[in-house]
Order: C-alpha cells, then structure tokens, then sequence
C-alpha cells in the first residue's frame, strides 16, 4: 500500500532503527518509546488489522513469534520478562492501519493496562 506508513518503512523510504529482518517479519524502534524497549514487529506483507489475518498467513505468524524469542534472548529480557501488545480499532488507540505487534521490556509494566 503506498499510502501506508509501515509498508514506507519496510521499503527504506522512511528510516527505521533496525532490530530484526526476517523472510516475513521487520521489526524496529518504536518512534515513541513507552520502555527501555519498544519494539514493533510488522509483516512485511500489508496486512491492515488482527482481523484481516487469514490461516494462510500462518508462517508469518510463526516468525512474529520467533522473533519476540530471539529478541529477548539477544536483549537480555527472556528472564526478567516482556509483554506484547496487538492494538485493534478505537478503543485500544490503534493509530497504524498496519498489522503491528508492540514488544515492551526492561521495566516493571504494571497490570490492568491504562
Ligand atoms: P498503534 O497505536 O497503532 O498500536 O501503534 C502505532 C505505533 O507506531 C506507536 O507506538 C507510534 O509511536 C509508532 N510510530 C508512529 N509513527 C512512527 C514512525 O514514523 N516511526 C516509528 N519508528 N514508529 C512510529
Ligand atoms: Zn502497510
């Protein structure tokens, strides 16, 4: 989608922080960091929401979890913990028209969630 702001980041037109690259998955700094890390994995297929996804997407699935894995055995955060976030329609604030997945660690995340 040309108009969509994650598929600019993945084709290099708007620049990223770089944290994982797989066949499927790209994953980079969250603009706006809500923790030490705040990471956003995307497809690199446009998918709009969590509700656009089919069962053939299932491998890219596989890799957004995979990579949630390594990540936190590369940061250092698989034993203190994280927490991953899918935002979907007005009332979780969605602000991106582009499947995403937030990854949250290195701080306390406190629980029920604002
Ligand atoms: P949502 O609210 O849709 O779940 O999350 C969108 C996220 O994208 C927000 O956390 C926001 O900070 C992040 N974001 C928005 N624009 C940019 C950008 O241009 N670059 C990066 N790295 N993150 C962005
Ligand atoms: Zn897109």
């Amino acid at each position: 989608m040309s108009d969509c702001l994650f598929c600019k980041i993945i084709k290099g037109d708007i620049p990223s922080k770089k944290v994982f690259d797989g066949e499927h998955i790209y994953g980079f700094e969250d603009i706006n960091g809500q923790a030490p890390v705040h990471i956003l994995l995307i497809p690199k297929k446009h998918i709009p929401n969590f509700t656009d996804v089919s069962s053939e997407d299932a491998p890219i699935l596989l890799e957004m979890f995979a990579a949630v894995k390594k990540l936190a055995h590369e940061n250092g955060f698989s034993e203190s913990g994280f927490r991953t976030v899918i935002n979907e329609g007005p009332d979780s604030g969605q602000e991106v028209f582009h499947l995403h997945m937030h990854l949250l660690a290195k701080r306390k995340l406190s629980w029920p969630p604002g």
